[in-house]
C-alpha cells in the first residue's frame, strides 16, 4: 500500500511535541498504512531539536531536519515537502490545533481520487477582532488575487505526490503557500472542522507578523496593487485639476477672494500621500525583484536525522538524494 508522509514544521514547540507525536502515531498505527513523519525544526531556541533527535532515534519512520536559525513557517514547510518520500503528504501544525484524529478522514477522501484534501477550520474561540480582520482580509484578497484563497483553509491539508512535485517545481523565493496551493490546481476537496485552541506554548503570529504575512500574500500573486495606485493617482490628479479650474473660475467670474494657503495645503498633503503610497508599492515590487534575483536558498540546514546518524535508512535512494540536495543548499548558503 502507498506510503504517506506527515510534514510538521515546529518552532519552539518543546512543550507539545511529545504529546503531538504520541497522538499522531496513535492515529496512524491503526490505519495500517506505511507512514513516515518528517519534522522540521525551524531554528527553535528551546529543546525542540533535542526532542526531535530523541524521537528520530527511537523510530526509523520519524525523521527531522533542523535549521540553523528561524527561517519562518513557509521555509519549514518547503523543507518538509522536500524531505518527504510518501505518495501522499499531510501538512500539519505541531500544536495539536490540527487534530490528528482527522487524518483517517483525510486519507479516505484522498482515496476517492482527490489530489488536495483541505481541512478548513471555523473560527470558534478566536478573538472577535482577529476574526473580523481576517474576514476583511480574505474579502480583499478575493477581489485582488487571481487565485482562490479561502478563510480558514490553511496549511492543514493532504497533497498527492504529483501536487507536491508541482509545488516543488515552482522556483520563486517569496512563497505564499496559501496562494501556491491554489495556483497548482488539481482536484481539491474541502471539509470543515471545529477550531481547536493550542494545546500548550503560544502562537508565534503576533499582529505585526500577521500584517506582514497579509501584505506578502496580496503582493506575491499579482501586480494589481500597482494598477490600483495608478488609478487612484490619476483620479486625484484629475480632481485636483478640476478644483483648480473651479477656483480660477470663481475668481474670474465672481471675484471671490480665496485664501491661498488652505487649498494649497490640502492639495500638497493629498498628492504627497498618493505619491508616497505609490512609491511604497513600487518599492515593494522592486524589492521582490531584487530578492528573487539573489537566488538565495530559503533556509540553511544545521543537521538532519540522516546526517546526524540518529535515524536509520540513510542510504535509501531518496535519502542520498536528500543529502546531496541539502549539501548543495548549505553550500549555496555560504555565498
Ligand atoms: N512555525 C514555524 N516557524 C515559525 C512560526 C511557526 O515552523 O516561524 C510552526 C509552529 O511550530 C506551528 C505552526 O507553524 O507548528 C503554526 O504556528 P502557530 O501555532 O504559532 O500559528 P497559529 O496557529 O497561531 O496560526
Ligand atoms: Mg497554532
Amino acid at each position: 500500500m502507498s506510503q504517506i508522509s506527515i510534514v510538521v514544521p515546529c518552532f519552539n514547540e518543546s512543550e507539545v511535541i511529545e504529546s503531538f507525536h504520541t497522538a499522531l502515531t496513535g492515529v496512524l498505527e491503526p490505519t495500517g498504512r506505511d507512514y513516515e513523519i518528517c519534522y522540521v525544526d525551524d531554528g527553535s531556541s528551546d529543546h525542540t531539536r533535542a526532542h526531535l533527535q530523541e524521537l528520530a532515534s527511537g523510530d526509523p519512520r520519524t525523521r527531522y531536519t533542523s535549521f540553523s536559525r528561524n527561517f519562518g513557517k513557509e521555509s519549514a514547510m518547503l523543507a518538509g515537502l522536500r524531505m518527504s518520500r510518501g505518495d501522499a503528504v499531510v501538512l500539519m501544525d505541531a500544536d495539536l490545533q490540527h487534530p490528528p484524529a482527522l487524518i483517517p478522514r483525510i486519507l479516505e477522501l484522498h482515496g476517492h481520487g482527490y489530489d488536495q484534501v483541505v481541512a478548513q477550520r471555523d473560527r470558534s474561540g478566536d478573538g472577535l477582532l482577529r476574526t473580523r480582520l481576517s474576514q476583511a482580509y480574505y474579502r480583499l484578497v478575493r477581489r485582488f488575487m487571481e487565485v482562490e484563497v479561502v478563510d480558514g483553509a490553511g496549511d492543514f491539508r493532504l497533497l498527492s505526490r504529483r501536487a507536491v512535485d508541482a509545488l516543488l517545481s515552482l522556483p520563486e523565493n517569496n512563497r505564499f503557500s496559501k496562494g501556491l496551493f491554489s495556483w497548482i490546481g488539481f482536484d481539491t476537496v474541502t471539509f470543515p472542522y471545529e477550531n481547536v485552541q493550542r494545546a500548550a506554548g503560544h502562537s508565534k503570529w503576533g499582529g505585526r507578523r500577521l500584517l506582514n504575512y497579509g501584505i506578502d500574500g496580496l503582493l506575491s500573486f499579482n501586480s494589481r496593487p500597482l494598477r490600483v495606485a495608478i488609478h487612484v493617482g490619476l483620479w486625484l490628479f484629475v480632481s485636483a485639476l478640476l478644483y483648480a479650474l473651479w477656483i480660477v473660475g470663481n475668481v474670474l467670474v465672481d471675484g471671490v477672494e480665496t485664501p491661498g494657503y488652505a487649498t494649497l495645503v490640502t492639495v500638497i498633503v493629498g498628492m504627497s500621500g498618493v505619491q508616497i503610497a505609490t512609491l511604497g508599492i513600487i518599492g515593494e515590487y522592486v524589492g521582490r525583484i531584487y530578492h528573487e534575483t539573489k537566488r538565495r536558498p530559503l533556509y540553511v540546514i544545521r543537521e538532519t536525522s540522516e546526517s546526524g546518524g540518529a535515524g536509520g535508512r540513510a542510504r535509501t535512494r531518496s535519502g542520498s538524494a536528500l543529502a546531496a540536495r541539502t549539501g548543495r543548499r548549505t553550500g549555496e548558503g555560504r555565498w
